[in-house]
């Protein structure tokens, strides 16, 4: 496994430079990462404690943190897709291997990913929030909107053009993300677009007390099925669907691949 010995910046793209990454002289190599692995990067450096959740002594794939005789990562395809995604992650939610907002990242690599902090938002989470060319949008139920007057309408997003908008996915627990959501005064400004009755989460890797709440992959998948890129929205729920039933089978000791979603994911 490499271990990161330094994170650089060089114009906004963060490096890593890893120390095994060496070559016969002895050079450390650098990598580029996508948002989401700098933020998991960033989180294994500073996290003082080794993580111990159930599963932790798994031994996993580094890409797609299924068990290693399960990953997934040979099947995976990056698509083009004209929605905006900006997803917004609890701290909790970044080393967990179960975190369904890194698939979307798989598939739409141009998707950007930050670490939610609710009085000290980053500076180029910042910049994204207050860039002129694209209006941000937080997707969020509107049964627990306390302003209904923030509440936008898809069709009204659809009207002034979709991929004139960021739209904020907050990526927790439902309790965090309720959280992030009520107490971040910088989100406040934002319009909130509900998506609570359009699909039914199948989604069994964490319960929810509301079995409408999607995961953060869904809830992409969701959007973009709303915005006229069902196929898109298909390959991502398929992305999820194979990553889901793999996560289930390491967690019950199950070393087989499921050949069903695999042969569903080839043929598209
Ligand atoms: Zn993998």
């Amino acid at each position: 496994m490499f271990k990161v010995v330094s994170v650089k910046s060089y114009n906004k793209i963060k490096i890593f430079i890893c120390n095994s990454f060496k070559n016969q002289f002895g050079k450390q190599f650098v990598i580029k990462i996508n948002d989401y692995f700098h933020l998991y990067k960033e989180a294994k450096l500073n996290s003082t404690k080794p993580f111990k959740a159930r599963g932790s002594k798994i031994t996993r794939c580094h890409r797609c943190f299924l068990k290693d005789s399960l990953c997934i990562c040979e099947y995976r395809k990056t698509l083009e897709t004209n929605a905006n995604f900006l997803i917004l992650m609890h701290s909790n939610e970044i080393l967990k291997p179960s975190n369904t907002g890194k698939l979307i990242v798989d598939l739409f690599p141009k998707t950007k990913c930050f670490k939610w902090d609710r009085k000290k938002p980053g500076t180029e989470l910042l910049n994204e929030l207050n860039n002129d060319k694209i209006r941000p949008v937080i997707i969020f139920p509107n049964q627990y909107l306390s302003e209904p007057n923030r509440e936008i309408d898809s069709s009204e997003i659809q009207s002034l053009n979709y991929e004139k908008f960021l739209f904020i996915i907050l990526d927790g627990s439902w309790y965090e993300a309720r959280k992030m959501f009520r107490s971040s005064e910088y989100l406040k400004k934002f319009p909130v677009l509900s998506l609570n009755s359009i699909h039914i989460s199948e989604y069994r890797l964490r319960s929810s007390d509301n079995k409408t709440h999607l995961s953060t992959a869904e809830v992409a998948a969701n959007i973009l099925k709303e915005f006229g890129e069902g196929s898109n929205a298909k390959k991502l729920f398929q992305w999820f669907e194979l990553f889901n039933s793999h996560y289930m089978n390491g967690k019950k000791n199950i070393d087989t691949k499921n050949d069903h979603l695999i042969s569903k994911i080839l043929t598209n």
